[in-house]
């Protein structure tokens, strides 16, 4: 008997080809882009390995915990690394980085999350990608949790490698990624002797076998199911046009903050100009044991307690995806009023109203 998910032809090279041009048509990008073969950890690890080396100097943008990670791995890569930290309920500004860069003129690699859907934070990658133009050196942003999700413009804001993930705003599968690279990355990559090669972290496998080969001949064979799912989700969106789906989670992020005050709950992120259309996150305290009575009341709540020493005081609300709509957002609400005992009316009519 077939199966619909496992007797399947082969993905072919065309195929692929142009599942990744769907990616750079979404990304408006000129760019090449790398369609990677796992979660988005893996281009950005690459990125970094492949980027940074000793004798390199790498301003490293903290502003949640991706940042801390991409620290780690500049570091373990022999790279000095200049750490930029803001605290995690706020924004970095083009200004900050632009200072960070005049006291280190030797800054050659520079890292930035734009969005941060475990803080609910974003950046402002236009003014900082401007800052970071003046000075020179290559420029890696994580849009996993803003691509979708907000306007991204990684060719207009000189970003020479953009990373993306389809399972957050864009409501795609988790196990495929990709990355545009710009000339300049690739050069760099190049005549890096320690970027890895013949390796599953390897960027330039890519290009030198697939992209300079014309496209003809993949890799290894493709993780076809995400392939397929990564092209459904990309037909998706263009079937509700980019813009409705970035209005959807503006509409997503502004109905949450107004229902949560109804609710007496204040933002995590106080200046709603910091705050990531992606997820909002809530200063609750005792947000573990408010998320259990939360789900216990409504299972379907697209809600979560902040992860490690978070969980404590802050609750996210994941309205990424499908769950960017008026239905999920009064769910989560109505699951949060239950748990703290409170008449959801309120918060409910307050969100009803940021739609209308
Ligand atoms: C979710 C997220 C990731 C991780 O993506 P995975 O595909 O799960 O590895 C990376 N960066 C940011 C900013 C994210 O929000």
């Amino acid at each position: 008997m077939t199966h619909p998910l496992l007797d399947l032809p082969p993905l072919t090279p065309e195929r692929f080809a142009s599942i990744e041009r769907g990616v750079a048509e979404l990304l408006g990008t000129r760019q090449d882009v790398v369609i990677t073969q796992g979660e988005a950890l893996l281009p950005l690890e690459g990125c970094i390995r492949s980027g940074a080396r000793p004798g390199s100097t790498a301003l490293n943008i903290v502003t949640g915990p991706y940042g801390t990670t991409f620290g780690n791995w500049l570091r373990d890569a022999g790279a000095r690394v200049v750490d930029l930290a803001v605290p995690f309920d706020t924004a970095v500004t083009g200004a900050r980085v632009a200072e960070a860069l005049a006291a280190h003129p030797e800054i050659d690699f520079v890292s930035l999350v734009h969005a941060e859907a475990a803080t609910g934070n974003t950046n402002p990658v236009a003014e900082i990608g401007e800052a970071v133009r003046a000075h020179g050196g290559l420029f890696m942003l994580d849009a996993v949790a803003s691509v979708g999700a907000e306007p991204l413009l990684p060719d207009e804001w000189g970003v020479d490698l953009c990373v993306i993930g389809a399972q957050k705003a864009m409501g795609g599968p988790a196990g495929v990624s990709a990355v545009s690279v710009s000339d300049r990355a690739w050069a760099r990559f190049a005549e890096n002797p320690a970027a890895p090669r013949r390796s599953y972290l390897s960027l330039l496998d890519w290009k030198e076998r697939w992209i300079d080969g014309g496209r003809k001949a993949l890799l290894h064979a493709p993780a076809q199911l995400e392939m397929l799912a990564l092209e459904a989700c990309l037909d998706r969106i263009s079937a509700e046009g980019l813009d409705g789906v970035l209005a959807r989670h503006g509409s997503a992020a502004r109905a949450t903050r107004a229902g949560a005050a109804a609710l007496g709950i204040a933002p995590w992120v106080s200046d709603a100009a910091e705050a990531a259309p992606v997820a909002t996150t809530l200063r609750v305290a005792d947000a573990s044991a408010v998320v259990g009575k939360a789900l216990a009341a409504r299972p379907s709540a697209v809600l979560a307690a902040g992860g490690g020493a978070l969980a404590g005081e802050m609750v996210r609300v994941n309205h990424y995806g499908p769950a960017a709509s008026p239905e999920a957002v009064a769910t989560a609400l109505e699951a949060l009023a239950a748990a703290l005992g409170s008449d959801p009316e309120p918060a409910l009519s307050a969100a009803a109203a940021v739609w209308a």
